[in-house]
């Protein structure tokens, strides 16, 4: 597919989205929110759901937490236009509650079709609802910034950026996690097999083990 081609397909998948009732959360929606970037981004991030601001605008992560992420993003070098950006479900929850399993279920099928298209080397998923979708049974607070590679395709979870806007102390890791997955993403074609954790230290050399 070339990047015509898949600047269409995503056209068609927000088409449907924007259409979409498959689960309740279309009810109280002004308007669905597909998703945004580049169409053959090497990074897609998953967040939650769209707030109060993604939902009158259609556009994902606008308020606080898009600042804050365009932020992050500017310190790696990227912009939003370079990344691909969507949510674990595409309609506001009522009062921005979580979202639940059946929606997060019904709304998949998108995600799996845009993963598709994009073909991101690197999913970084925001929060621990898209992080359950790919690290089932895990914790945020152990697991984020641990990658995975698998079916060559890196995912790697982070913290959501609202998250860390309650809790400041956070910014430091999370800028850290950042700066780790812009260089997983430039090291991808590196020769690394499935399930390695790329980030992990190669054993100590014998002759270093001498120096101590
Ligand atoms: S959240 Fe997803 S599945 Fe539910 S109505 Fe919106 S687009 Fe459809």
């Amino acid at each position: 597919m070339n990047q015509e081609e898949q600047q269409a397909a995503l056209a068609t998948i927000a088409h449907e989205v924007h259409a979409c009732t498959a689960c309740s959360l279309h009810r109280g929606r002004t308007q669905a929110v597909p998703g945004d970037g580049h169409p053959n981004a090497d990074i897609m991030f998953v967040g939650e759901a769209p707030g109060f601001y993604e939902d009158k605008q259609g556009l994902p992560f606008v308020g606080a937490s898009g600042r804050y992420l365009d932020e992050l993003l500017k310190m790696i070098g990227l912009t939003r236009q370079q990344v691909f950006i969507t949510n674990i479900v595409r309609c506001r929850p009522p009062q921005n509650r979580d979202p639940l399993r059946p929606e997060i279920e019904a709304c998949t099928g998108y995600l799996e079709r845009q993963l598709d298209v994009i073909q991101p080397k690197l999913v970084a998923t925001l929060g621990r609802y898209s992080m359950e979708r790919f690290f089932p049974g895990e914790k945020i607070s152990k697991i984020h910034g641990k990658s995975k590679r698998i079916g060559g395709r890196i995912y790697y979870p982070l913290f959501h950026p609202a998250a860390v806007l309650r809790n400041p102390s956070l910014k430091p890791v999370m800028e850290q996690d950042f700066r780790k997955m812009k260089q997983l993403v430039d090291e991808f074609d590196a020769n690394i097999p499935d399930d390695t954790p790329p980030e992990d230290d190669p054993p100590p050399k014998p002759e270093q083990l001498s120096l101590f």
